[in-house]
C-alpha cells in the first residue's frame, strides 16, 4: 500500500525529497516553495499506462493541473501527449517540446477564433467542440487558412461523479459539453464543412473522482453514441475519455495506485472492448493523478498566537500559493519537516497565512507538535492546481519552483520579484 507517491519520506527525523533535505531547499531557494518529485511522476505516469496496455491509448497530460515547462517536457519526454484549455497553454506546450504539438487535443467552452488559428497552424491533433456556435466558428477558422481540423464533440453524458460541485462537470445543469441527446444532429452538421473532419467523441465528468462507476456509466454512454454515429457513416478514430481519476488526500484513508489505476482502466477499457471493427484510438486527459502527490510546498513558520482556545500557525505560504483549500475546502495533510526538533505533544491548530482574508488557510485543526517560529512545514499533495491556480493577491510574489531528480536539486521557476509583478502598470505610468 503506498499512501502516496514515492519521493517524500523522513530519514533520522528529518523530511526529504528523494536525495534531498527539504530544510536544505528552504535554505537554498527560500520559501514558500513547491518541491517536486521526478519519480513520482514517473511512476503514476507509468501506472496508468501499464494499466492501459491491452488498447491503442495516449495520456494526454492535463496542462492545467500544473503548467510549469520543465514538467511538461518530463512528461514530453515520458510519451506524453497534451490536453490545453486556452492559447497560452499550446504555448507553453511549444516551447517545453515542439514535437508534442501534434499529440494536442484542445478542450474549453470559450475558445477564440485567435486560440483556434493559432491551434489549427500548430497542426494539434484534436479540438473538442462544446457547441454549435464554437464548431461555426472553427469552421471559418479552417477556411480562412485553407487547413483542415480534426473535431471530436464533448458531450455531456449527464452522469453525477461524486466529488466537489465545482468539479463535477458532467451533469446536464453544467456549462459543459453538448447533451448527448443532441450529437447526432451536430455531427451531421459538422460533417458538412468541407474544412471540418469527424474524428472523434469526447467527455469529461468531472475532477476528483476515486469511485470508478460514473466513468463506466459515461463511457458506456459514449460507447453507444460511437456505434451511432458509425451508421450514420462517420468514422470515429478516437474516443476521448477525459480525465478526472483523483487521489487520497488523506493518510488515514490510504490507496493503493496501482489497484486504482487497474479499476479506472477496467472501467472505460470494458465498454470500450464492445466495439468490435473499427475500434477507436483511446484518449485520456489525466492531471491531478499524475501530478498531485509529486508535489509538496514548503513553507515557514511565521509565529503562533491563541485567540482564546483556538490555536493558529501563521506560516508565509498563503492561499495565493495554495487556493484549493479557500476554494473547494480541500484538506492537504501538514507536516513538520524536522522532527527533531519539534517531538512535543501535539495539539491542534490551524495553518494560516498572511493574506487579509479570513478564508486564508492551508489547513485547519491539523494535529501539530509546537512549531516554533523558524521551523518548516510541508504540505502534501500540492502537485496539482497548486501553482497553476496561485496568484499576485495582497501583492505577494508567486514561490519558486524546484524539480529534484535524486541528489540533484533543479530551480525551475525562480521565485518572482516585485518588479515582475508591477512592470505593466509601471510600464503605463
Ligand atoms: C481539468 C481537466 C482535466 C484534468 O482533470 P484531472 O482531474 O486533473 O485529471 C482533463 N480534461 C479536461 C477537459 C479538464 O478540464
Amino acid at each position: 500500500m503506498l499512501t502516496r507517491a514515492p519521493g517524500f519520506l523522513y530519514k533520522n527525523g528529518e523530511l526529504y525529497c528523494e536525495g534531498v533535505s527539504l530544510a536544505s531547499l528552504a535554505k537554498k531557494f527560500a520559501t514558500p516553495l513547491y518541491v517536486y518529485a521526478t519519480t513520482a511522476i514517473r511512476e503514476r505516469f507509468a501506472l496508468l499506462d501499464r494499466a492501459f496496455r491491452g488498447v491503442k491509448h495516449t495520456l494526454c497530460y492535463s496542462v492545467k493541473a500544473n503548467s510549469n515547462l520543465s514538467i511538461l517536457r518530463f512528461l514530453a519526454q515520458l510519451g506524453a501527449g497534451f490536453d490545453i484549455v486556452s492559447g497560452g497553454e499550446l504555448e507553453r506546450v511549444r516551447l517545453a517540446s515542439k514535437p508534442s504539438l501534434k499529440g494536442i487535443v484542445f478542450s474549453g467552452v470559450g475558445k477564440t477564433a485567435e486560440e483556434m488559428t493559432l491551434a489549427l497552424k500548430s497542426g494539434i491533433l484534436l479540438f473538442n467542440i462544446e457547441s454549435e456556435g464554437e464548431l461555426d466558428l472553427l469552421a471559418r477558422c479552417a477556411a480562412a487558412l485553407r487547413k483542415h481540423a480534426d473535431i471530436a464533440f464533448r458531450v455531456n453524458p449527464d452522469v453525477p461523479a461524486e466529488t466537489h460541485p465545482y468539479i463535477s462537470t458532467g451533469l446536464r445543469e453544467h456549462k459543459f459539453g453538448v447533451p448527448i441527446s443532441a450529437a447526432r444532429r451536430l455531427y451531421q452538421i459538422a460533417a458538412a464543412h468541407p474544412y471540418l473532419r469527424v474524428a472523434g467523441v469526447s467527455l469529461h465528468i468531472g475532477s476528483q473522482i476515486t469511485d470508478v462507476a460514473p466513468f463506466r456509466l459515461a463511457l458506456e454512454r459514449a460507447v453507444e453514441l460511437v456505434e451511432q454515429l458509425a451508421t450514420d457513416g462517420h468514422k470515429i478514430r478516437f474516443l476521448d475519455a477525459g480525465g478526472g481519476l483523483g487521489i487520497s488526500y488523506n493518510r488515514n484513508h490510504p490507496e493503493d495506485y496501482a489497484a486504482l489505476a487497474r479499476r479506472y482502466a477496467e472501467a472505460v477499457t470494458v465498454p470500450l472492448r464492445k466495439l468490435k471493427r473499427n475500434r477507436p484510438h483511446l484518449l485520456l486527459e489525466p492531471g491531478r493523478f499524475i501530478v498531485a502527490q509529486a508535489g509538496a510546498l514548503v513553507t515557514r513558520v511565521l509565529y503562533r498566537k491563541e485567540n482564546g482556545t483556538k490555536r493558529f500557525t501563521i506560516v508565509d505560504a498563503a492561499m495565493n500559493d495554495l487556493l484549493r483549500p479557500s476554494l473547494y475546502g480541500a484538506r492537504h495533510e501538514v507536516v513538520p519537516v524536522d522532527l527533531r526538533v519539534n517531538e512535543s505533544a501535539r495539539s491542534q491548530s490551524d495553518i494560516c497565512g498572511p493574506i487579509c482574508e479570513t478564508g486564508d488557510f492551508l489547513a485547519r485543526d491539523v494535529p501539530l507538535p509546537v512549531v516554533a517560529p523558524g521551523s518548516l512545514l510541508c504540505v502534501y499533495d500540492a502537485g496539482a492546481y497548486g501553482m497553476s491556480l496561485a496568484s499576485n493577491y495582497n501583492t505577494r510574489p508567486r514561490a519558486a519552483e524546484v524539480l529534484i531528480d535524486g541528489r540533484r536539486a533543479r530551480m525551475v521557476r525562480r521565485r518572482e520579484q516585485l518588479k515582475d509583478m508591477l512592470r505593466p502598470e509601471v510600464d503605463c505610468l
